[in-house]
């Protein structure tokens, strides 16, 4: 089999390596993309687009269930499931075909087969067009997928996994959420909403434990004023298909019985199979590829991102190490910092987290206090109808230096962006107190939470401003 060498390989098509692809071939090489299954990976294909599709429908349900607070008189309200799917559907091809676009016109050569390295700097792909590639560099990229559990089979049907639940096209009446991680939050709040009878099943005493208390408190209030049952401190030990539906044992003896079960209790990274140690790459016993800032690894020209590489498992964290990457590969100087990365989970209320909890902060040596301003007391969210939420800022109490910004409400989506900003810019809460807001928006709550950790809130009584938590050494 003939040879085709390029100057830069990448291992993996989702939102790690098609960015790393993209900026090799900005920088005048010649790129090779290797992918095996739809481009754009898990997050355009099984991950965050589908599900955000879906979420986008949920969001109109919830909007008519308001309908009547505004006086507008809606009737006979049924959830078409199969043709929401349908949306979702259309929606990743339309983004996939812009993608397929995007990489053809930066002339990326792309060979569409399950690629396995035979050497350092040497790809064989085997598949319909079997080829063989070399690089001086490489680019691992080859992500992660639904951890396979043996205590829980899935059959894909009524045990699944994110995938296959992302592909059924009925809604079940029933279902069981085992791990209240961000993959089951977000299926709980989704699913809650069109009308499914939830309940999570989670190992530690609370839901997303990676985030900060008071954010995991909100949701855990939040699903419960919803009707998402949340049953933490519960170990799942087996699932079993019985007629029609499922049950979960867990430890203790007690059982629950759903219609489906959904299983998020992590990922595993697709680092086996790769030939990476014919590669002499170093893979750690958890999976994961050691790199440096630079996203090397201890192999000169080969670099790994994404899911594989960090324990940021977001696909903005990869697409912007797939470009530290490339930019390195192309020899220039780049690195990663991971001082301000934005983390957003799509629930209902929405948690948007950049940067430090005050929790974290204290556990730095910081002297650190943090400022939290309602949703409550803005002209927008009243207006909107979406007044339950907060936003923090945590601070340095002795520079004023942003470290960290919590936001739980309508938009902390979006709203999260004007902190991952301030912090990457090294900002203070005086600088976004200076900074003039437009009035009525939500951002406002920066503002708010920034005057009054400087003491002068503008609307929130002086009591209240006493209030503001501070803590340190
Ligand atoms: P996770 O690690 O976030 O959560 C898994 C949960 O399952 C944990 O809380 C764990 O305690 C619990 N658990 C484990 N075993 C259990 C058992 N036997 N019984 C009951 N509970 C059990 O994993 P995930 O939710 O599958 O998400 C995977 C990754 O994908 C995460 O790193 C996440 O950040 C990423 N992701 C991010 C987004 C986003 O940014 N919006 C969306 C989806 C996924």
């Amino acid at each position: 089999m003939e040879k085709r060498k390029f100057d830069v390989a990448v291992l993996g098509g989702g939102p790690g390596g098609y960015p790393a692809a993209i900026r090799a071939a900005q920088l005048g090489k010649s790129v090779a993309l290797v992918e095996v299954k739809e481009m754009g990976g898990t997050c355009l294909n099984r991950g965050c687009i589908p599900s955000k599709a879906l979420i986008a429908g949920a969001e109109v349900v919830d909007r008519i269930h308001q309908a009547d607070a505004f006086g507008i008189q809606v009737k006979d309200v049924t959830v078409d499931y199969d043709r929401l799917a349908a949306h979702k559907d259309r929606v990743v091809e339309r983004m996939r075909t812009g993608l397929e676009g995007l990489i053809a016109a930066n002339k990326i050569t792309v060979f569409k087969g399950f690629g396995e390295f035979t050497g350092p700097h040497e790809i064989k792909i085997k598949g319909k067009e079997p080829a063989i590639i070399t690089a001086d560099k490489i680019i691992i990229a080859t992500g992660s997928e639904p951890r396979n559990i043996p205590a829980f089979p899935f059959d894909y049907e009524k045990i699944h996994d994110s995938t296959s639940l992302l592909a059924m096209t009925t809604l079940p009446k029933k279902m069981i959420i085992v791990g209240g991680g961000v993959i089951g939050c977000e299926f709980a709040s989704l699913y809650a909403t069109l009308g499914t009878d939830v309940t999570i099943l989670e190992l530690l005493p609370r839901i997303i434990s990676t985030e900060a208390q008071e954010v995991a408190q909100a949701l855990t209030k939040a699903f419960s004023k919803r009707g998402i049952k949340v049953e933490t401190n519960v170990k799942v030990e087996k699932i079993e298909r019985q007629g029609e539906g499922i049950t979960a044992y867990v430890e203790g003896g007690k059982t629950f019985t759903a219609d489906i079960c959904l299983v998020a209790v992590g990922r595993s990274l697709n680092t086996k199979g790769i030939g990476l140690e014919k590669a002499g790459v170093f893979v750690q016993d958890n999976g994961m590829i050691s790199v440096n800032e630079k996203m090397e690894t201890n192999v000169d020209g080969l670099y790994a991102v994404g899911d594989i590489a960090s324990k940021w498992w977001l696909a903005h964290v990869a697409s912007h190490q797939g470009i530290v990457a490339a930019e390195n590969a192309c020899g220039k100087s780049a690195r990663m910092f991971y001082n301000a990365v934005p983390s957003v989970i799509f629930t209902h209320p929405e948690i948007g987290t950049v940067g430090l909890s005050l929790e974290d902060a204290l556990k730095k040596g910081y002297k650190a206090k943090v400022s939290a301003f309602p949703f409550q007391a803005l002209g927008k969210a009243q207006a909107a109808l979406h007044p339950e939420g907060f936003a923090q800022v945590v601070m340095d109490e002795r520079t004023g230096q942003i470290l960290g910004a919590q936001v739980v409400g309508y938009e902390a989506s979006t709203l999260i962006a004007e902190m991952a900003l301030a912090i990457t810019n090294e900002l203070t809460v005086e600088c976004v107190a200076e900074t003039i807001h437009a009035h009525p928006t939500l951002a406002e709550a920066w503002l708010e939470a920034s005057l009054l950790a400087e003491g002068l809130p503008v609307h929130l009584p002086p009591p209240k401003a006493a209030k503001a938590r501070s803590a340190g050494k």
